[in-house]
């Protein structure tokens, strides 16, 4: 290859335009495209992937230019393509592995029928920040959590078996969810390659504002945020994403030590770093680069591989290898690592797109949704003191409302980055309601007004569905009041002073401060933005032919003033109120602990808990383990899954650890009566962490270990590491 051809391979367009872009494909001039409307893409639908001038454009490189290698196609495939399932958080709020693997392999497979070979996802920032409207993209604040979605989905995408056991991505393969038997000749049919993102700490921007800097140090960047990017790395992502924030006062696309020390280095990660959409550029308005030129050889030096549209690397990389400004290796090491992501994908046996078809995937997206649903309150309410609370509503429920601006679906329910997602494939809370209930249902025109509180009066119950459209989400979307945006809780104040059974269910892209909305509701249902099957499975779920099974994979805060508000609080030398568990510092003027615990959700039945078992109290450091288990009972009448957690500290470590962090969870599934085991395994390595010296370690002595319903509440036992 020239020094030309191996810096085409670094360059990244966008939309490659088969006419516009001939010659710079002929010339070997451009590796990779990504397929986003600019640069804030997730923000808006664009008119979808065009398979056929995918073709064109890879008929170009591989048959016209010199050495005929295979362009890459990125999309951000984020939760579905066509088939939109709900939002990662959502998602991450089933604390489902198999069913996060399930929605990423049909992603996979319809996507790549539309010519996609790579999607910038899963996005894995830990979740800790609800003002930063990216949280809608993230997996939850428990690194452990966040890692075992993101490694499943990572499998899912890049068409692993779940436990990772097949770690090639690309061999062509007839394991695309229902999609039939793949054409010969045709891309490996359900793969695409993942990309972990955004690396890494751009979840801590300052004030939760977009793209704002960031500060933290080395030891809490491994010890949580950059956990699930080794998960990724380790279940086989083919490629990384660098942030666009700094850490401490180095941006990420030029971190040699994050990127290139750390990650490929240290991780060996084999993969390829790709900067996000002109992260290499805007080195230089971060101040840290005078221009574009040395903009490219800091990247390039840091270890971005792909330079994703800033256009510095194609214009400035062969100079300043030339000029002996950049050594050759550092090239050579980014042009491998792009063309062996190539050789992996099967691109070069199998360039081109095969026609799309449609993926029978509806019943997994209801699933998901479902699935996805957390309930936060349900009290009891006049008449229906025969069940737990007011949901499930009765067989025969009267005359039910339906009201909010959700209720004609389309794409407020598709959520954030949807983009190849269509209104019109969204079965809406409107129709599935009116299927289900017939001339009892009264559905409302979305909007509210004077018109609604006399439909509140006429009806025996409400439903009301408030909440952010996705456009309050996303990238570039942080708000500084995270309460329910502007009216909706007058509306609900005025609906509750009505006096009949009233169930909110809100739609949101993050964690929203709902105090005043749990005390005025008899049943609060928080739905996130679930995709194409919002309506049916909401409907079935507030008429209890499902449960809800969702935990909250996010501490939802009391109000904006108590961010940052999560379950990884560490201890202080000085606990203020020894009365607080958290033990994080009090306020004054407020409870310092979080209105809904991470991890919580209720049922449609009652769980009781025995007592903690030990197998042991005492753990080698070397090679023991415990097992911890607990019975559990579903008290109540109704079938219902129960999501038993783990937590662990240690009590003294060489730097400040967790006062609790999720480490495992185990999920029964139990009809009234009927009493299940959760059992967890304890091993050494699940108390390991990063030291001063940013070793991992695991220290001899004592841990306590909490099992309960969530990080608020749970029956504790002490136990000692030897050795
Ligand atoms: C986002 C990334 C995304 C990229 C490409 C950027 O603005 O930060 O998450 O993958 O655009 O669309």
């Amino acid at each position: 290859m020239t020094l030309a051809e191996k810096v085409g391979q670094t360059h990244q367009g966008a939309n490659l335009d088969p006419v516009a872009d001939h010659e710079l494909i002929r010339s070997g001039g451009i590796g990779s495209s990504v397929m986003a409307s600019g640069a804030t893409a997730g923000n808006q639908r664009d008119t979808g992937v065009r398979a056929s001038s995918v073709d064109a454009a890879q008929r170009i490189a591989v048959e016209q230019s010199r050495l005929g290698i295979p362009l890459l196609f990125g999309r951000d495939v984020i939760h579905g393509h066509r088939t939109v399932f709900p939002i990662p958080l959502g998602l991450a709020a089933a604390w489902d592995e198999d069913l996060v693997y399930r929605t990423a392999r049909v992603a996979a497979a319809e996507a790549s029928l539309d010519g996609v070979t790579w999607t910038f996802a899963p996005m894995l920032d830990i979740s800790e920040e609800p003002r930063w409207g990216r949280m809608a993209e993230s997996l939850g604040e428990a690194p452990v959590l966040a890692s075992r979605l993101g490694a499943a989905m990572v499998r899912g995408f890049q068409g692993d078996s779940p436990d990772g056991s097949d770690n090639g991505v690309g061999t062509p393969d007839a394991g695309a969810p229902d999609a039939g038997t793949p054409d010969a000749g045709t891309l490996g049919v359900g793969r695409v390659a993942a990309c972990a993102k955004h690396f890494v700490g751009y979840v801590l921007v300052r004030g939760g504002r977009d793209y704002a800097t960031v500060q933290v140090g080395e030891n809490t960047l491994r010890n949580a945020h950059m956990r699930p990017f080794r998960a990724a790395v380790q279940a086989g992502c083919s490629t990384v994403m660098a942030a666009f924030t700094d850490v401490d006062g180095v941006p990420m696309h030029a971190h040699r030590r994050l990127l290139r020390e750390v990650l490929k280095d240290e991780w060996g990660f084999e993969g390829v770093v790709v900067a996000d959409w002109d992260g290499v550029g805007q080195l230089v308005n971060q101040g840290v680069a005078a221009d574009l030129r040395d903009a490219a050889a800091q990247a390039i030096a840091a270890g971005v591989d792909i330079d994703m549209v800033s256009g510095a690397y194609s214009a400035h990389l062969v100079e300043l290898v030339e000029s002996g400004q950049v050594p050759l290796d550092l090239v050579d090491d980014a042009a491998r690592r792009i063309i062996r992501l190539k050789l992996r994908l099967g691109l070069f046996e199998h360039p081109y797109a095969r026609t799309p078809a449609a993926i029978p995937a509806r019943a997994l997206a209801r699933e998901a949704a479902a699935s996805s649903f957390v309930l936060l309150t349900n009290r009891h309410t006049h008449g229906h003191n025969d069940r737990v609370g007011t949901l499930p509503l009765a067989a025969s429920p009267g005359r039910v409302l339906l009201t909010g601006p959700f209720v004609d679906g389309g794409e407020a329910l598709l959520g954030t980055w949807s983009l190849d997602g269509r209104a019109e494939d969204v079965a809406s809370p409107a129709s599935a309601m009116r299927d289900r209930l017939a001339q009892d249902a009264i559905v409302d025109d979305g909007r509210f007004s004077d018109r609604t509180m006399h439909l509140v009066r006429e009806a025996d119950i409400t439903i009301a569905l408030v909440g952010e459209h996705p456009s309050r989400s996303g990238e570039a979307n942080s708000v500084a009041d995270i309460g329910l945006p502007a009216g909706q809780l007058e509306v609900l104040r005025a609906m509750a002073a009505i006096g009949k059974p009233l169930v909110v269910v809100v739609f949101a892209g993050r964690p929203l401060d709902l105090g005043e909305v749990l005390d005025l509701a008899d049943a609060v249902l928080i739905a996130w933005h679930p995709g194409v099957e919002a309506g049916p499975a909401l409907i079935e779920t507030l008429l209890g032919d499902r449960s809800p099974r969702g935990r909250l994979p996010m501490t939802f805060p009391r109000s904006v003033g108590h961010l940052p508000s999560s379950s990884l609080a560490r201890p202080t030398g000085r606990p203020i109120d020894a009365a607080d568990d958290q033990d994080a510092g009090r306020y004054l003027d407020a409870l310092v602990v979080p209105r809904l615990p991470f991890g919580s959700g209720l049922t449609y039945t009652t769980f009781s808990y025995g007592p903690l078992r030990l197998s042991a109290h005492q753990m080698p450091r070397n090679g023991g383990s415990i097992e911890v288990s607990v019975d559990v009972t579903n008290s109540g009448q109704r079938p219902g899954r129960e999501v038993v957690q783990l937590y662990l500290r240690d009590v003294v470590a060489d730097v400040t650890r967790p006062l609790l962090e999720l480490s495992d969870w185990v999920s029964l599934e139990l009809d009234p009566g009927a009493t299940g085991t959760a059992t967890f395994t304890i091993t050494p390595g699940q108390l390991s962490y990063y030291d001063r010296t940013m070793t991992l370690r695991t220290d001899p002595g004592a841990a306590v270990v909490t099992v309960g319903p969530d990080a608020g509440s749970g029956a504790t036992a002490q136990i000692t590491v030897t050795g």
